[in-house]
């Protein structure tokens, strides 16, 4: 059911007020039912802008547009909304018209790297593939501001099969990242075809998926969707999770279906001034990830891109988290902090300093406490020899999987082929007893 005017304003009124209507949970209801300008927005939370700032608003959104769902714009404090994190990354600032010198339209090189349609391959074994350009919600501090919206370059199934083509033809690819966009909002057939695609492809091992659908549109997972991502195993989520406020019954519950899925989950945030840059945030939000089964895995330095000043903090200030996690809880609860390089360079992990000296023997460190301690190193390591190259190295022979009838003992028994009758412990007294008594 498509809306319009003020009958879709009536029946978002109503929605807002009743969650419980049934259409609430339908996620196509919520797209087409997406805030897309301002006037809507102070309508449903009761605010009002001034002529000036509406009218720079609206210019903001004509080039960045402005898309919340209604279920989003549901979890918005409108008494202070403007320290509100959902209302921040949500709704435009009229500081994204502020465009420093040294920001980017494209600050990663993307496009610049791009061998082919939607391809963005920048390290060696693994690839970016934007599918869609659309998205359940237009993030406010979005690096890919330049594409995502643009409805008029979503790529269609033609320039998918290049995408798909490049990557048949490039075998050191073993990891396909799909993002968009939004991979999560295509429908459960198109996925589902690109997802065979790709997989009929014999040098790829692991397909990932980047979503903000589980934050911002948790009724998009539902059973069907998580039956074709089962089908497609292993599919690894990547969900987008900023603010512990963001973790909500809805988005616990998209979280569980994908987990009881088998699908396995992480998390990559933004650090985001006025939104999530404190330690202490950061902290109970990678807990509670942790709690609803998602590994928090990057907490990103916000992009240079166009018009995010207001955005970004100093790097110190993601050191300075990272120094109140590491040791303060636990380390799978703790992300990579890392600082995207602008041009292409790709990510580099920032971190506090934990390695204070060094002499040839040993190495002095420092732990979470501030306890400085000596770490004694070997006297006779051998470093491997790699003068004779890789194909005679004894180490990498070895790595082909194991065979698990050498390894298991009970199996032994089973097996009709295998002689052995019994297992028995070393160093067993009665075996030992007999051994003495026939010395
Ligand atoms: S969901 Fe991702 S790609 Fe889409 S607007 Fe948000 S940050 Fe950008």
């Amino acid at each position: 059911m498509q809306l319009v005017g003020e009958e879709k304003l009536k029946e978002l009124e109503e929605n807002y007020k009743n969650k419980s209507l049934s259409y609430w949970k339908d996620w196509k209801w919520q797209i087409k039912n997406s805030i897309t300008n301002i006037s809507t927005f102070e309508k449903l939370l009761n605010i009002k802008f001034n002529d000036e700032e509406r009218k720079k608003l609206e210019e903001i959104t004509s080039t960045f547009p402005l898309s919340i769902t209604p279920y989003y714009l549901s979890l918005i404090d409108s008494e202070d909304y403007k320290n509100d994190p959902i209302f921040l990354q949500s709704f435009p600032s009229i500081n994204e018209s502020l465009v420093g010198n040294h920001e980017m339209a494209d600050p990663l090189h993307e496009d610049k790297d791009s061998p082919a349609p939607g391809i963005t391959h920048r390290y060696p074994d693994r690839v970016l593939f934007h599918i869609s350009n659309v998205c359940a919600m237009y993030c406010r501090h979005c690096t890919r501001k330049r594409k995502v919206g643009d409805v008029s370059s979503i790529p269609n199934r033609e320039e998918l099969k290049k995408g798909i083509e490049y990557i048949k033809n490039t075998p050191q690819i073993r990891d396909v990242l799909l993002s968009g966009g939004d991979a999560l909002l295509l429908s459960d057939e198109n996925l589902d075809w690109i997802l065979t695609e790709i997989q009929k492809i014999p040098h790829v091992e692991v397909i990932r998926i980047g979503s903000r659908v589980p934050v911002v549109l948790p009724y998009r997972i539902t059973d069907g969707l998580v039956e074709v991502l089962k089908k497609h195993n292993p599919v690894w989520v990547n969900t987008h999770f900023n603010h512990p406020r963001e973790l909500t019954k809805s988005s616990k519950e998209a979280l569980r279906k994908l987990a009881d899925g088998g699908i396995p989950l992480g998390n990559q945030s933004v650090l985001l001034a006025g939104v999530n840059d404190c330690p202490e945030i950061i902290k109970k939000l990678c807990q509670q990830l942790v709690k609803n089964r998602v590994r928090p895995y990057y907490l990103y330095q916000c992009d240079l891109s166009e018009g995010l000043a207001h955005f970004r903090t100093p790097v110190s200030k993601g050191i300075e988290i990272m120094e109140r996690m590491i040791g303060h809880t636990s380390g799978f609860a703790i992300p990579t902090y890392v600082i995207d390089a602008p041009g292409g360079g790709g990510k580099i992990r920032v971190m506090p300093n934990y390695l204070i000296s060094s002499a040839p023997n040993k190495v002095i460190l420092r732990n979470y406490e501030g306890i400085i301690t000596s770490y004694k190193e070997p006297d006779n390591y051998k470093n491997p020899d790699c003068s004779k190259g890789c194909e005679e190295c004894k180490l990498l022979k070895n790595t082909d999987e194991s065979d698990e009838y050498r390894a298991v003992g009970i199996e032994k028994l089973l097996m009709d082929s295998n002689d052995t009758i019994s297992l028995i412990p070393k160093n067993n007294n009665r075996l030992q007893r007999r051994e003495d008594n026939e010395d």
